[in-house]
């Protein structure tokens, strides 16, 4: 099933938080809090604002939250002797909204009846705003603007008899996307949405259960992966063992096609599949859907790089390094102006002009979202001495915002809902502009065409069908009296 985009004009980032993360989790090893923080470390692409740890010794619950990288809170070596126990969880969230406070930061935590839940979350919840409003109705007095924080509430009023009961009540309750891990009085619950748009494995670590956003995470440790974390299931894990629990139908997983995108780490695997050899393959199809008679193929780095690779090899044309990217500048994407992101694509990446000079240049990037990169790097090659600069997109025109947790402008800054593809290879000055097609992407992935018989990828992006419905937003119009939110520090 898939549900239809919202009207226009919406825009998410005005009434969400929105917020790409990743978390990391353990259950058995002593000093977990050192593996927690090298997980982050390896989840840090996920989630540059903020990061914390939460863990627990069997009698104590400790925790530590930071805005910042993991880097700078989390890599003395001493956070064991801090933060000790053998069970905890972790997460680095990044959110392009102004609130980035720290009673924002996760793992968000909260006593109720039973004990104690911290819980980690990476995705969105599109029914949040809802179930807000109810408690806020029944008396709810919420700590934070995180959508997060109603799982807590849920599992608070829940009539079951443990916490982790509660907590896993809560789950049947909320709408969207998630992949969770939750500390509940010493046991770790993992969780993953009833689609699986978000990613979630587990690992081993000499009998230690690992629970991570992507499996570089558990690579870095040294941990074993044992498998992907199905779509509606929880598992809990104590000192017994581990158990499986369904709080949604059996479903195959529809991940969320930006993960392959751009969005993981080329080194991970989701659902078995390799981010990078995903990529390259989407090189490969681009070149299918849009060839060009060109001397050189430049990746745009470092998210373009794969898929030159494979354009390159497709197309039997060299590729070379023609833009050279400086490594101690943020994200260009998350900066609040135009003029700052404009700047910030200078500073991030510059021209190698022996590779350019006199030469047709086909230049590959992962996607094209407000057009800011690609316009600066076209002309960079033309400065540069190319005598031809086209440009190719290695996932197909971004037309349609997301609810599911990847940070996307709202429609009218997508530059592919408001132009056709000729419009756009104009305003970025290209001599040519080709993307990948819906099939490419389906067959660089899944190696199959898209079609109702093959799984399927959360692909809203480009295609405005959307896998859950989109409960907010259908209500949004109506909402004049929901919480104000006091964007306080505290
Ligand atoms: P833009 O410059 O606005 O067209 O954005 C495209 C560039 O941003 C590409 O180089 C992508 O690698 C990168 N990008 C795409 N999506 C995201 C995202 N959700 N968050 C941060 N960067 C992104």
């Amino acid at each position: 099933m898939r549900f239809p985009a919202p009207p226009l004009p919406y825009d998410p980032v005005s009434d969400h938080l929105r917020e790409e993360c990743g978390v990391f989790a353990v259950h058995g090893a002593d000093q977990s809090a050192l593996l927690i923080a090298l997980g982050l470390h390896a989840l840090q692409h996920r989630g540059q604002e903020s990061c914390g740890i939460v863990t627990h010794d069997g009698s104590r619950v400790y925790a530590e939250r930071h805005l910042g990288l993991v880097g700078e809170h989390f890599a003395d070596g001493e956070t064991h002797h801090r933060l000790p126990g053998a069970v905890g969880i972790g997460h680095v969230r990044y959110s392009t909204q102004g609130a980035t406070v720290i009673r924002n930061v996760q793992p968000l935590y909260a006593d109720v009846r039973g004990g104690g839940i911290a819980v980690a979350h990476n995705g969105n919840l599109t029914n949040s705003r809802i179930l807000r409003d109810e408690l806020v109705a029944s008396g709810a007095i919420f700590q934070s603007t995180s959508d997060t924080e109603v799982i807590l509430q849920i599992a608070a009023r829940s009539e079951r008899a443990s916490a982790s009961n509660r907590f896993l009540s809560a789950l049947k309750q909320i709408e969207g996307a998630f992949a969770l891990v939750a500390l509940v009085n010493g046991k770790l619950i993992g969780a993953r949405d009833p689609y699986g748009i978000r990613p979630l494995v587990l690992g081993d670590l000499d009998g230690a259960a690992i629970l991570a956003s992507e499996t570089c995470a558990l690579d870095v440790i040294g941990a074993k992966y044992v498998r992907d974390i199905e779509p509606g299931e929880a598992i809990i894990v104590d000192e017994t063992g581990t158990v499986s629990e369904r709080f949604a139908p059996v479903r195959a997983a529809r991940p969320c096609a930006f993960e392959y995108i751009y969005f993981a780490r080329p080194d991970s695997m989701i659902a078995g599949i390799s981010v990078y050899e995903a990529r390259k393959e989407m090189g490969r199809q681009l070149f299918r859907d849009a060839p060009a008679d060109v001397d050189v193929v430049i990746p745009v780095p470092d998210s373009g790089v794969p898929a030159a690779l494979g354009y390159a090899q497709a197309a039997g044309v060299p590729y070379e390094m023609g833009i050279i990217r400086g490594h101690y500048v943020g994200r260009t994407f998350i900066q609040p102006t135009q003029a700052k992101r404009d700047l910030g694509v200078r500073r991030k990446h510059s021209a190698n002009p022996p590779v350019i000079k006199g030469k047709r240049v086909l230049l590959v990037d992962d996607s094209i979202v407000r057009g800011t990169t690609s316009r600066k790097i076209v002309d960079m090659m033309r400065d540069a001495g190319a005598t031809e600069v086209h440009f190719r997109s290695a996932c197909p025109p971004i037309k349609f915002p997301d609810f599911y947790g990847i940070d996307m402008p709202s429609r009218d800054e997508l530059m592919a809902s408001l132009q056709n593809c000729d419009e756009m290879a104009r305003a970025l000055k290209a001599d040519s502009l080709g993307f990948l097609s819906v099939d490419g992407l389906y067959q660089a992935v899944l190696g199959a065409a898209r079609n109702a018989d093959t799984p399927q990828l959360a692909d809203h992006y480009f295609t405005g069908e959307y896998t859950t419905r989109l409960a907010d937003h259908e209500r949004a119009a109506s909402d004049k009296d929901r919480q104000l939110s006091l964007l306080v520090d505290a």
